[in-house]
Order: C-alpha cells, then sequence, then structure tokens
C-alpha cells in the first residue's frame, strides 16, 4: 500500500532529476526552448482556469504549483502525531495546548493569528449507571479498555463514553427495542401495537445523525433511551475488529453529541448570538435544544446481556443486527435502571483564527476552517483534516516569503467545540455575523480525511470552479486525476446497467447539497455564505469513530499509511482557496444553481404524485379488508388506519420563479464571460457575485426552526445529518401538512424570485 501510494511523487522526482542530468549534456537554451515547445500548448490546452483573464492563467498556475511543492506528508504526519498525542476535548489542557500550538505555527508562517475565546455550554457526566435488575442483572461496565497496540488507549484525561447534552435522570423500566429509532421505525411498533410511552428504548446507532433517536423517542414519550453499536454495522460483521482491523471491537463506544442541531447547533444557552461573555443566556431548563430524556451509548458488549434477556414479540427480520441470539421488541419481564448526572459548565471555547491581509480587496475574505477538538485523541477526527489546512497555511507562508500577496485576504480557522454542536463555528459566525455577509466571498470546510476518493458537498453555483479543480489534482495511488478516479469507480462499483452507463459518461463533478454534521452549517444555512466541504475517504474502513481508538496507530495503520492523502486534501483546498483569492472575476456559475433547484422542484412535484398514488392503494387495500386477511393471525398487528387524500398543490409560483431565474441567469453568465474575454473586472460586481446566495435567505426561517434560513439547503428535522432541499416545501410534503406545503411554495418562490431580480439589476452593471 505503502509504496504505491508513493509512486506518483517518486516518479515525479525522478523525471525532473532525469531532466536534470540531461541538461547538463545538452545545449542549455536548446532544453529550455524545447520544454517552452513541449509544455506551454500542454498547460494552455488542459488547464483552464475560471475566473481568471487570460494573461493570468498562467500566473495562477505557477503559484499552484508552487505552492505543491511545499506540502509534505512526512510533515502531515507528524502533525497528526503532535495535535493527537493526548486526548483534547473542549476546555481540556490538551485542548488549549494544541489551540496555542496552532497559533504559535500560524504566527511562525507569518499569519496574523489570535484566539478567540467563546464561553459555551459543556456538561460532562458525573454518574453513570446502567444495570439489569430482572431477569438477570447485569451492570454495564462502560468503559473502553487500553490496547497495547495502541500507544494513547490507555491515557489519563479521556472523557469517558458518554452522550453530550442528555439530561440529567435516574428511570427505571422494562426496555423496547427500536431498531434504528426512526420515525419509520415507530410506524411498524405502531402497527405491532407497541407503545415506547414510560418505557427506556434501546436504538441501533447509524441510519441517522444519532441525537434524532432519543428526540423522536422522547415525542413518543419515552423516559430513557439507550444506543449502542451493532456489530452489523461497524463491528466484526464489516470485518476485523481494533487492533487486528480498523472495526469496532466490543468494547468500543461512540461518543456525541445528541444536541438538537436540526433546531439550532451551537451553545444552547444563546441561539442567534455569540456566546461571549456577557452575552445573554437562556435559562437551561428552556433551553429548546436540550433534551428532557436522559441517554447513554453502550458498546456491543454492553447491550448484549440487554437485548439477549428482552421478551416480547421477534423483532421483523430486518431489524435484526450481527449478535447471535433472535432480537425481541418487549417490552417483557426485563426491568432496566438508568442513572446519569452532568456537572453543566460553562467552558472556554477557543477559536484560533488567523488571517493574510488582501493586497488588494482587504474586505473580500476567503475563508477555510477544519475543527481542532476531539472526543479523545482524534487522529482522524477532526486532526487528519486540520492537519491538512496546516499544511496549506504553511505553505502559503512561504509564498508570502517570495513576495506574493494574495488579492483578497485569507482567513484560516481552527475550530474549537465542534463535537458537542458545532459550538465554535457557530459562535463565530453568529458573533460576526454582519460583517461576514458583506465580507465572505466562500467558506471551504474539512473535517476527518483519509485514504479513498474525493467527496465535495457545496453550494452549487461552485459546480464548476470544483469541477476544474478535481480534473488537474492527482490521485496518489493511481495517478489520474481525482475526478477520473472518482468517476471510474462509480462505474465500476454499480450494478445497475443504466446507472454504470451514466456514471461512468459523467463529465462533469457533481457537488452534493449540504446537509449539517460539521463547521459549514453556520456559514451557508444560517448567514447564506457560498459554502463547500471537502475529503478523500473511501478506502479508509472505520469504526473507531467517536472512541478512544481513534488514534494515531490506527490512523497510520488502517487510515492513510503514508499520508498522500493529507497531501492531496491540502492540494485541494489549497487550490480553491488560492483562486477564489486571486481570481479576476469571482468563478461563481449560477447556472449550476438554476440546474440543482430545478431538479430538487420537479423532484417535489414527483414526491407529491407518488404519494398521493401509494394513499390511494394503501386506503383501498385496507377498506376492501385486504390487512386482516393478509396478516398472520397469531401476530395481532392493529389494523392502520385510513388516510387523508393527498390534494393537489399549485407549484405555479416555483416554476414561473425558476423560470425568471433561468432567463436572468443565462444574461448574467454571458455578461461574465463577455467580462472575461475583455479582461474587464470591476469590485463591485464581484461583491455582488458572492453576496448573490444570501438572497436565498428567508429571515423568518424555517417552521418551527428560525435559525435556518437558507430555503434550498438544511439538514433535515428527522435526518440530522441528512440533507434536506428545498427543506420547507419538502418537509411539509413529507409530514402530510398541506397547507403549510402551499405556503412553503410561495416562500421559497419569492426568495428565488428576490434572486433573479437581483441578478437583473446586476447583469448590466457588470459593463
Ligand atoms: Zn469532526
Amino acid at each position: 500500500m505503502d509504496n504505491i501510494q508513493g509512486g506518483r511523487r517518486k516518479i515525479t522526482k525522478r523525471s525532473v532529476k532525469m531532466l536534470s542530468n540531461k541538461s547538463q549534456m545538452m545545449n542549455k537554451s536548446l532544453v529550455t526552448l524545447l520544454m517552452l515547445l513541449i509544455l506551454q500548448p500542454v498547460i494552455a490546452q488542459t488547464k483552464k482556469v475560471t475566473g481568471f483573464f487570460e494573461k493570468n492563467i498562467e500566473k495562477e498556475l505557477n503559484l499552484e504549483s508552487d505552492f505543491d511543492k511545499n506540502l509534505n506528508p512526512v510533515n502531515i504526519g507528524e502533525t497528526i502525531k503532535i495535535l493527537s498525542a493526548v486526548p483534547h476535548h473542549i476546555s481540556s489542557p490538551g485542548d488549549k495546548k494544541n489551540a496555542e500550538y496552532i497559533l504559535n505555527l500560524f504566527q511562525r508562517w507569518g499569519w496574523d493569528a489570535k484566539i478567540e475565546t467563546f464561553n459555551v455550554l459543556f456538561p460532562t457526566p458525573e454518574i453513570r449507571i446502567l444495570e439489569m435488575i430482572s431477569p438477570v442483572t447485569y451492570k454495564a461496565i462502560l468503559k473502553e479498555p487500553a490496547l497495547k497496540e495502541d500507544a494513547t488507549s490507555g491515557q489519563s484525561g479521556q472523557l469517558p463514553t458518554y452522550n453530550a447534552f442528555s439530561a440529567d435522570g435516574d428511570v427505571t423500566s422494562e426496555l423496547v427495542f427500536v431498531n434504528y429509532g426512526l420515525p419509520e421505525d415507530y410506524e411498524i411498533l405502531d402497527k405491532m401495537g407497541i407503545d415506547v410511552r414510560g418505557k427506556i428504548v434501546i436504538a441501533k446507532y447509524g441510519r441517522s445523525w444519532r441525537g434524532i433517536k432519543p428526540k423522536v423517542a422522547q415525542e413518543h414519550g419515552a423516559i430513557g433511551c439507550i444506543i449502542y453499536s451493532d456489530p452489523a454495522d461497524d463491528g466484526y460483521f464489516e470485518g476485523d475488529v481494533y487492533p487486528k482491523g480498523s472495526f469496532r471491537n466490543e468494547n468500543g463506544v461512540q461518543r456525541g453529541s445528541v444536541v438538537d442541531m436540526a433546531t439550532y447547533p451551537g451553545d444552547p444557552l444563546t441561539p442567534g448570538i455569540g456566546a461571549t461573555k456577557d452575552a445573554k443566556r437562556l435559562d437551561r431548563m428552556q433551553a429548546p435544544s436540550l433534551l428532557k430524556i436522559p441517554v447513554l451509548p453502550i458498546s456491543y458488549h454492553d447491550a448484549a446481556p440487554l437485548l439477549g434477556a428482552m421478551g416480547g414479540p421477534a423483532a421483523p427480520a430486518e431489524w435484526h443486527g450481527g449478535l447471535p441470539f433472535a432480537y425481541h421488541i418487549g417490552p417483557g419481564k426485563e426491568k432496566v435502571h438508568l442513572k446519569l448526572t452532568f456537572s453543566w459548565n460553562i467552558v472556554d471555547c477557543y477559536d484560533v483564527v488567523a488571517r493574510i491581509q488582501g493586497s488588494l480587496y482587504p474586505d473580500e475574505w476567503v475563508i477555510r476552517g477544519n475543527h481542532q477538538d476531539a472526543w479523545v485523541n482524534g487522529a482522524g477526527d477532526p486532526v487528519s483534516g486540520l492537519a491538512a489546512l496546516l499544511e496549506e497555511a504553511k505553505s502559503i507562508g512561504a509564498l508570502l516569503k517570495t513576495g506574493w500577496k494574495p488579492a483578497r485576504t485569507i482567513v484560516y480557522c481552527a475550530w474549537d467545540g465542534e463535537e458537542p454542536g458545532l459550538l465554535g463555528s457557530t459562535e463565530w459566525v453568529e458573533e460576526h455575523e454582519k460583517e461576514l455577509k458583506e465580507k465572505a466571498v466562500i467558506y471551504i470546510n474539512s473535517d476527518a480525511n483519509g485514504r479513498g476518493f474525493l467527496f465535495a458537498q457545496g453550494s452549487h453555483a461552485l459546480e464548476p470552479f470544483m469541477d476544474e479543480i478535481a480534473k488537474q489534482v492527482i490521485d496518489p495511488q493511481t495517478n489520474v486525476s481525482v475526478f477520473d478516479r472518482n468517476r471510474d469507480h462509480e462505474a465500476i462499483s454499480m450494478k445497475n446497467q443504466e446507472s454504470k452507463r451514466k456514471s461512468w459518461e459523467e463529465k462533469e463533478l457533481k457537488l452534493d447539497a449540504l446537509g449539517s454534521g460539521s463547521d459549514y452549517s453556520s456559514f451557508l444555512q444560517h448567514a447564506g455564505i457560498p459554502s463547500l466541504n471537502l475529503g478523500y475517504s473511501g478506502e479508509d474502513p472505520s469504526g473507531d469513530y467517536h472512541s478512544i481508538y481513534d488514534s494515531y496507530d490506527l490512523y497510520t495503520k488502517f487510515k492513510d499509511p503514508g499520508f498522500h492523502y493529507g497531501v492531496t486534501l491540502a492540494e485541494t483546498a489549497g487550490h480553491a482557496i488560492l483562486r477564489m483569492a486571486d481570481a479576476d472575476i469571482l468563478p461563481f456559475d449560477f447556472s449550476h444553481l438554476y440546474r440543482a433547484v430545478d431538479s430538487y422542484s420537479k423532484e417535489l412535484m414527483q414526491l407529491l404524485k407518488s404519494s398521493r398514488e401509494e394513499t390511494e392503494l394503501e386506503n383501498r387495500i385496507i377498506l376492501s379488508g385486504g390487512y386482516s386477511a393478509g396478516e398472520d393471525p397469531t401476530k395481532g398487528y392493529i389494523m392502520p388506519k385510513v388516510k387523508a387524500e393527498v390534494p393537489f398543490l399549485d407549484f405555479s409560483p416555483l416554476q414561473n420563479s425558476l423560470h425568471q431565474l433561468e432567463t436572468n441567469v443565462n444574461v448574467l453568465q454571458t455578461v461574465i464571460q463577455n467580462n472575461i474575454h475583455a479582461s474587464n473586472s470591476n469590485t463591485g460586481f464581484n461583491q455582488s457575485l458572492y453576496r448573490a446566495e444570501q438572497q436565498l435567505l428567508n429571515e423568518n426561517g424555517l417552521p418551527r426552526r428560525a435559525w435556518y434560513k437558507h430555503t434550498i439547503y438544511a439538514p433535515g428535522y428527522y435526518t440530522g445529518y441528512g440533507v434536506k432541499t428545498l427543506p420547507g416545501i419538502r418537509e411539509a410534503i413529507e409530514q402530510r401538512n398541506w397547507e403549510e406545503a402551499q405556503q412553503q411554495i410561495e416562500t421559497d418562490a419569492s426568495a428565488i424570485n428576490r434572486l433573479a431580480d437581483y441578478f437583473k439589476v446586476l447583469a448590466p452593471q457588470a459593463n
């Protein structure tokens, strides 16, 4: 593995060496002339750099190639080792030490850097008890043991296994197994006549953001929630467990936050404003993002005795996991006692923010970020991404020493408190919201990184921009572009003939829409700043997530041996930063935004139609007695109720606004093309381009979650990480709230009209 990955760099060095040997033998000017003849047309033909005037393209490409020369995998490995040396969760001694270390690096490299401190709520556990008291007794160990193969696994200062922002509680009850704990799982329980009111539920990790599970349990009246890692999801069913492989061993536990990030992320006590020392805070009991029931994550070692002793009916076949017994749903004779108390402290949250002042447009900011806090040592999450970011910062520092200065201001951030709820980034955005809305050109995020394939998510007007970069960055294992590698990998992985052909013939990189799960959320979904989330993964098997085993030892063995994908991420994000910082006309292409939103709108019309057809068919089956005849009569299923018909909604406001957007975008993009050809740039015009996405914000926010203001992208209220596009309309249809769906069509149409009008005014100004 190591050899294959090292190949590209070795070959590159070897070819350079051969060239220089030859040049000793040949006339130097002849070689130069030959190189010019060979290289020039190649650069001109294969390297397109949108946003730059013809005369500036070569300079930009040379800058990027100088930038790449300063990136070193050995150095990235060193950084990962240093920053994952001790546990460093928010406000711990290790966290403070790392923040100061990062600050010092930035300063040494010539950046103007400082630590901005916020004061945020961060609970840590005092008492954790989980025990079965009948029919058998079992006391959960709630601890991950140290392994001799993992040097940091026995360190002191580790946070115990827990879910941050669980409520305090002392509850005793029967158990109900709720599969992954999603709304659709409760529909099946309803059919089976099983009620979780007054019960403790036990759910598997996976298929949603973890905080959704206790939220849905609480909505259904449960009094406690246990979440465990089933071996079928990231344990021995997937491959060898740690230390032999990287999958979760029987004692591994996924820590994690259960604050309701789908309502609002950041400090639960200061929604919408920066959590500064004197900020006005909500009373903790009133904070809408805090749960009311206790929640605890456990290993499958601790889950097996509970699940194995459960009574009640057998679970549906699809609900079974990887443990060696039949799973039951409960409730039966089993009784479980769960007691949790926390110390609810306000702690320091250290954001490291470093700047290089732009030489031409100091008030236009190109922003890059990755979090620095971890649950424990966090070599993978977040240090692997952070180390790439720091390598970029080091290289940019070296470019400064050659006399280059970015045209726009570059801001690099290492966020604290991402793990408990995107605390550091959210508070920073809320505190500086007004200034960011004026100045932020783009926010580029990364997080955990590893061997594999590029993933790129973000604002769709950035699609061609990222496409170009993905076609120019080379994959370290295969020596083809990271775009080609993705396309080929998808083509060979597809089972279905049609999807295989489609993947194989794909000409352009597609950006996925952003949901939640890392620090881009407040930039994009609250402030409307164009955002990207970038990284590599897919060949970095994972079962260490949020455990003490996310360590340097595991990372170097299984995730990115040789740290070559650290370099690849640094090249990908670094080129994006450098291009945005120096572009003559900012490389936004709103025809891609139009196309994305238009496809979402068509999806919604289809969603409504299929919902109508499904409801009709289902109602016919119920009314004709299909359920009483078709179900197993011994299982006592509850007959489903007839559902109200799905009405027709009026999508015309949305369709008309999209038509207007398309027309105006076409005019704008032509103007941009003409200006590029005429080398015609204009500061006000560039500012209007990067502020355009803010037109899509609705100041009232989404229904029941006003913090989320973007009308196109939001995390799902019941998926958490998973994105919902045109979320206001989509979730109203999913919740069968037809009146709200119609209102949201109007709301989203007026946001799109606002953007269309904005472009109409903007296009003539560019000349
Ligand atoms: Zn992370």
